[in-house]
């Protein structure tokens, strides 16, 4: 009988696991469970910004590179209209800023010194419920099927962002709640064509805009909380783009990330048979399926 795997979570995570799983073994029965269906957690709500250069300093992400290529190639499985290629202006806070910044430029041909800042050529916007949404349909199309329930499996892999501090409790993770207001962009304004990045970020879509984000490490729901997030986003805003300081403000979002040690995801083999891809902080598009494809070679190595 063919083997069956589990994959608990429909996030970022578990879609790429299920994708490349199934790919390269296609004899295996593989299941994607997620009580919320598909891309309803943190990834649901993500604001769509994929770059190597975060961090005050700008550095080149661990992994940048190749977590990029293989991100982009599970970009373009989703289809090319799930993301643009806009690139991202990383403005600076202050002079010490603008010195990193100036290393970074020097350091890598897709950065460039602008007179505020810099501008990450290789930024990209992805759009991600579609892309969600899209790479569910490539899953399906080669044979992944989906439940609400868990089902008995022989591999279970965790997929399951901030419910693994639960799950898998003895795992070194920690919670920083994050939260995202739409903007309704203001008539007569003329939209920005590229992101920016300084201490928050904003994206114009056309006739709305996603300012974010909060950086929560304590709090008490997970629900928005329309109050909190606009005290705390407003003041980046006025110094990032005070042209937008009176939009209306038309929802807040939330969501969850998950923060393992030294910055990088958490991806490991648990016990027999049993596998977990978490952690993945502010960096879901970016890490999610190289660490995938990563982990979907250990698991094949088990059968
Ligand atoms: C406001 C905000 C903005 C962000 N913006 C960006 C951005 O611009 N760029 C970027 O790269 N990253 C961004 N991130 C981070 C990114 O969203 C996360 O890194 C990424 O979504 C993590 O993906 P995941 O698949 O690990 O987790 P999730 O997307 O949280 O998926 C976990 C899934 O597991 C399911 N689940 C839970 N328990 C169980 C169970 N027992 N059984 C089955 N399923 C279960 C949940 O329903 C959920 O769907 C942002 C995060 C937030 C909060």
């Amino acid at each position: 009988m063919n083997k069956k795997i589990s994959i608990l979570g429909a996030g970022f995570c578990g879609l790429a696991v299920a994708w490349y799983v199934k790919k390269s073994a296609p004899h295996l029965e593989v299941t994607l469970i997620d009580p919320n269906g598909i891309g309803n957690g943190a990834s649901g709500v993500s604001a769509g910004l994929l770059h190597t250069f975060g961090g005050m300093r700008a550095k080149l992400s661990r992994f940048g590179r190749e977590a990029y290529r293989e991100a982009t190639e599970l970009l373009n499985v989703a289809g090319k209209d799930t993301y643009q290629k806009t690139g991202i202006h990383r403005k600076a806070l202050s002079n010490d800023q603008m010195e990193e910044f100036k290393k970074s430029a020097k350091l890598h041909d897709d950065v460039h010194l602008m007179e505020d800042g810099i501008f990450i050529e290789s930024g990209i916007v992805v759009n991600t419920k579609q892309y969600l949404q899209n790479l569910w349909r490539a899953c399906e199309a080669i044979g992944v099927t989906f439940t609400y329930e868990n089902t008995p499996a022989d591999y279970v892999i965790y997929a399951t962002g901030a419910s693994s501090t639960k799950l898998l409790p003895d795992l070194p993770l920690k919670l920083i709640k994050g939260q995202t207001l739409t903007l309704k962009w203001p008539e007569g304004l003329a939209p920005l064509k590229v992101p920016l990045n300084s201490k928050a970020y904003l994206i114009c879509h056309g006739e709305t805009a996603t300012l974010g984000a909060t950086f929560e490490r304590e709090f008490e729901s997970y629900e928005p909380d329309i109050e909190y997030a606009v005290n705390y986003l407003m003041p980046y805003l006025e110094k990032m783009y005070p042209a937008l300081m009176d939009a209306e403000v038309i929802s807040c979002q939330a969501g969850i990330r998950v923060a393992a040690p030294d910055h990088l995801p958490l991806v490991k083999r648990l016990a027999h048979g049993h596998f977990v891809i978490t952690g993945m902080g502010s960096k879901g598009l970016l890490y999610h399926a190289y660490f995938a494809k990563a982990l979907c070679r250990d698991i094949l190595a088990e059968q």
